[in-house]
C-alpha cells in the first residue's frame, strides 16, 4: 500500500484551509488521502479526528475535537465536516457506568460549539477519550481478512506484530469508547488497534504519524494475506465468457427484480451490476452459497446491503420460476432472522424482507436499491466483501457477527440515521425507456422523468444528437444512452436487453420517435412513405412487443405512454405520411391497452400539438415540417409559432416540457386509467379526442 503523504500537497491544504487552523488542514488532507482509497473504506465508512483548540465567544481557548460529521464522506471533507466539540465535556462522560444512546447524542450535540453542526460521528467519544492528537478509523480489506476469523487475533498478531492491540467485537457507541480507551491505557506504547470483524485505529501525535501508521500496518496486512495466497494458474476458468454474462443478466434481473417488488409488495428497485472475471468466478466456488449466506465483512455495510447475499447457481438463475421461489426462500429466512435476533431491540418496523445484493454464479454480482446510488454504493461494497471473504477463506475459515450482533447494528436508530429520511420522489426505483430521445419532445419527457426520480434509459438512432441530448440532460447516474434503430426488430430487442442490463428491467415505456414527410397523396414519394410507416408504425409495434415481453418477465405492470399527434384526430393536408401512420400507432396503443391488461400494463396516448422546441433541441418534425407550412401562410419562423399558439383555446405556446409532464402523470399511475388520450396541444376543438 503506497504512502501518498506529500510535504507539498500538505502545505497546499494548509494554504486552502488555514482558517480552520493548522492542525484542522492537515486533518482535512490526510482523512482525503484515506477517503479516497476505496481498499480502506468505502461510502462514508470510517471516521477521523484531531484535537486542537479555538476561542469561545468570550476570546477564551477552549480545547475541542473536531471529529468527521455524519452526511460526510472522508473523500471529500473539507473542515466544516469535522465540527468541533467541547473536548472537556465529552471526556468527563467517561465516569458513567452506561449511557443511553440518545443520552449520548444529546451529550455531544450539547458540547458542539456550532448548533448548526452535523452530528459528530458516533464513534465521538472513542475519539475524546484517547490522548492522541489524531486518530485515523478505517475498515481496510486486508484487516478484515485477518480479524475475521474464528481466532480474530491469531493472523492479526503474525502479521503486525505486538505493538497492535486486538480487541473482540463490541458494539460502537460508548461500551465501544470505554473499551478502547481502557485497552489503550494498559498498552500505552501500542500504535494501533485492531477491532475484531470491525476495522483499525492508529493514532500519533501529527497528521502525518497517524496516517503513516495505517499505511503501515495495511501494507503489513497486505502483504501477509499475499503471501498465504496462492494465486490462482490461468484465466477464472468458471467464469461464463463476458458476452454469455450479459446475455444471462438480459433474461434473469428483470425476473429477479419483479420478484423483490412482489415481495416488497410493489416498491420497485432499480439495479448495478459488476461482471468482473473474478466476482463472476466467485459465485460458481463451491463453498460460494455459504459464503453469502455469512454476514458482512465490517457492520456498517449491514445497512446498505443487508447481512446475507442471494446466491444463484446457474441452475437457479436460468430459470426464471426457480428465481422467483430463490427470492421467496429469502424473504421467510430473512423474516425469521428479524423475528428471532432483532425484534428483541424492539425496531419501528421490519425492513423490506428482499436481498439487496444477489450474486449470479459465473456471471457476476448485482445490487438491487429503491434508489440508482443506493445500488452503486451496495455494489461496491459487493464487491470488496467477495474479495475479502475469498481471501480470508483463503487465510482460514472466513466468519463474521452472530444473527444478534449484527442485528443490533441493523437496526441501530443511530446507524440508520446516516441513511437520512429524505422522501422519495415519485418515480424512485422506476425504469423508463424513451425512444427518439434525442428530438424535442424526447428531450422533454427525459427531464421531467429524471426530475421525478426515473432512471431513464435515452435512445436515439442519431448518436451525435443523442450525445447532445445526454449533454443537456445532466449525464448522471441515473441517465444511459443507447444508439438503436427501433424500425430493425433486432435493434429493438437489443435495446431492452441493454435496458435491463444496465437498470434490471422497464418500469414506463415511452415510444416517442417519430419521422415527417410532407407531400400530396398525388405527389407521395413511395420510399419516404414506407419509411414514415416504418418509424412511427411498425416502430412503435416493435417497442410494444419488446416491452411486453420484459413486463411479463417482471410480473409488476407498467406504463407504456405512447405519443401520438393531435394530427390523428385532425389530420393536415399534404401530411398523410404522419398523419396516417400516427393513426395506426393510436390503434396499436389501445389494443395494447387491451391484450397487456392482465399484465396489469395501462397503455396511454398522448397527443401534443405544435411542440417546437427550443434552439438547443430545435423539434425535427418542425424542422422538416416547417418550410412548407411558413411558405403556404406566408409567415417566417417567430410568426410561425405565434400562429399555432393563437390558433389554440388557451393562446398557450406548447412546450417538450408540458408533454413530459403528461407522460410523468401516466407512467405514475394514480388513477387506474387505459387506453385513454391526454391531448396536449392548448385546446383545439377539432382534435378532441374521440
Ligand atoms: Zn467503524
Amino acid at each position: 500500500m503506497p504512502d501518498l503523504w506529500s510535504d507539498d500537497e500538505a502545505a497546499a491544504f494548509v494554504e486552502r484551509f488555514g482558517d480552520a487552523g493548522e492542525a484542522v488542514a492537515l486533518r482535512v488532507y490526510t482523512s482525503r488521502l484515506l477517503g479516497r482509497d476505496p481498499s480502506l473504506v468505502l461510502h462514508g465508512g470510517g471516521n477521523t479526528s484531531v484535537k486542537t483548540t479555538c476561542r469561545d465567544l468570550l476570546g477564551r481557548e477552549v480545547e475541542v475535537l473536531c471529529v468527521k460529521g455524519s452526511g460526510w464522506d472522508l473523500a471529500d471533507i473539507e473542515p466544516p465536516g469535522l465540527p468541533a466539540v467541547r473536548l472537556a465535556a465529552l471526556r468527563e462522560l467517561r465516569s458513567l457506568d452506561a449511557l443511553a444512546d440518545q443520552d449520548m447524542v444529546n451529550a455531544v450535540r450539547g458540547a458542539l460549539l456550532d448548533c448548526r453542526a452535523p452530528n459528530p460521528s458516533v464513534e465521538a467519544l472513542l475519539h475524546a477519550f484517547l490522548p492522541h492528537a489524531y486518530i485515523d478509523h478505517t475498515h481496510a480489506d486486508a484487516i478484515l481478512a485477518l480479524t475475521d476469523q474464528p481466532d480474530s487475533g491469531l493472523h492479526v498478531r503474525a502479521a503486525l506484530g505486538e505493538d497492535v492491540l486486538v480487541l473482540p467485537w463490541i458494539m460502537p457507541g460508548f461500551p465501544l469508547a470505554k473499551a478502547v480507551a481502557a485497552a489503550f491505557e494498559a498498552s500505552p506504547s501500542c500504535v494501533g488497534i485492531v477491532l475484531a470483524k470491525h476495522g483499525l485505529f492508529t493514532f500519533g501525535a501529527t497528521a502525518k504519524e497517524s496516517y503513516q501508521r495505517t499505511v503501515d500496518l495495511v501494507d503489513r496486512a497486505q502483504r501477509y494475506v499475499d503471501a498465504a495466497i496462492v494465486p490462482a494458474a490461468g484465466p477464472e476458468a468458471s467464469a461464463l465468457p463476458l458476452a454469455a454474462r450479459r446475455e444471462a443478466l438480459a433474461a434473469a434481473l428483470p425476473v429477479l427484480r419483479g420478484a423483490c417488488a412482489v415481495v416488497a409488495g410493489g416498491a420497485r428497485v432499480v439495479a448495478d451490476a459488476r461482471l468482473d472475471d473474478d466476482l463472476a468466478a466467485f459465485g460458481a466456488r463451491a463453498d460460494a452459497a455459504a459464503l453469502c449466506a455469512t454476514h458482512p465483512i465490517t457492520p456498517d455495510h449491514v445497512i446498505r446491503t443487508k447481512g446475507p447475499y442471494l446466491h444463484l447457481s446457474e441452475a437457479d438463475w436460468s430459470e426464471p420460476d426457480r428465481i422467483r421461489a430463490r427470492v421467496d426462500e429469502y424473504a421467510v429466512s430473512y423474516r425469521r432472522y428479524y423475528e428471532a435476533s432483532a425484534r428483541r431491540i424492539s425496531p419501528e418496523h421490519m425492513h423490506a424482507p428482499t436481498p439487496v445484493v444477489a450474486v449470479l454464479a459465473g456471471v457476476g454480482v448485482v445490487a438491487l436499491h429503491a434508489s440508482r446510488k443506493g445500488a452503486r454504493v451496495a455494489a461496491d461494497i459487493a464487491e470488496h466483501t467477495l474479495r475479502v471473504k475469498a481471501q480470508a477463506q483463503a487465510l482460514g475459515e472466513f466468519v463474521a457477527l452472530s444473527d444478534d450482533e449484527l442485528a443490533e447494528m441493523e437496526y441501530w436508530p443511530l446507524e440508520l440515521s446516516k441513511l437520512g429520511s429524505k422522501l422519495a420522489p415519485e418515480l424512485q426505483g422506476q425504469v423508463a425507456l424513451v425512444t427518439g430521445a434525442a428530438g424535442a419532445i424526447g428531450v422533454g419527457v427525459c427531464e421531467v422523468l429524471l426530475e421525478r426520480g426515473a432512471c431513464v434509459l435515452a435512445t436515439d438512432v442519431d448518436a451525435d444528437r443523442l450525445e447532445k441530448a445526454s449533454a443537456r440532460l445532466g449525464g448522471g447516474e441515473r441517465l444511459r444512452t443507447v444508439v438503436a434503430d427501433v424500425t430493425a426488430p433486432a435493434d429493438a430487442a437489443r435495446l431492452f436487453d441493454a435496458c435491463c442490463v444496465t437498470f434490471g428491467g422497464v418500469d414506463c415505456v415511452v415510444p416517442n420517435a417519430g419521422v415527417a414527410h410532407v407531400r400530396s397523396i398525388e405527389e407521395m414519394d413511395h420510399e419516404a412513405f414506407q419509411r414514415v410507416l416504418d418509424v412511427n408504425a411498425t416502430g412503435t409495434m416493435l417497442v410494444l412487443q419488446q416491452a411486453a415481453r420484459v413486463f411479463r418477465a417482471q410480473g409488476t405492470g407498467g406504463a407504456v405512454v405512447l405519443q401520438a399527434s393531435k394530427n390523428v384526430f385532425a389530420p393536415g393536408a399534404r401530411f398523410g405520411a404522419y398523419s396516417a401512420s400516427k393513426a395506426a400507432a393510436l390503434q396499436l396503443g389501445r389494443v395494447a391497452a387491451m391484450e397487456l391488461a392482465e399484465l396489469k400494463v395501462t397503455v396511454n396516448v398522448v397527443n401534443a400539438d405544435a411542440v417546437f422546441g427550443d434552439e438547443d433541441v430545435p423539434s425535427r418534425l418542425w424542422a422538416e415540417v416547417g418550410p412548407d407550412r411558413m411558405k403556404a401562410r406566408g409567415l417566417d419562423a417567430r410568426q410561425l409559432r405565434d400562429y399555432y399558439r393563437e390558433r389554440s383555446l388557451l393562446k398557450q405556446e406548447v412546450t417538450p416540457r408540458h408533454v413530459g409532464e403528461a407522460v410523468a402523470w401516466f407512467a405514475a399511475q394514480r388513477t387506474p386509467t387505459t387506453g385513454a388520450v391526454l391531448p396536449v396541444d392548448g385546446g383545439l376543438p377539432e382534435a378532441f379526442p374521440r
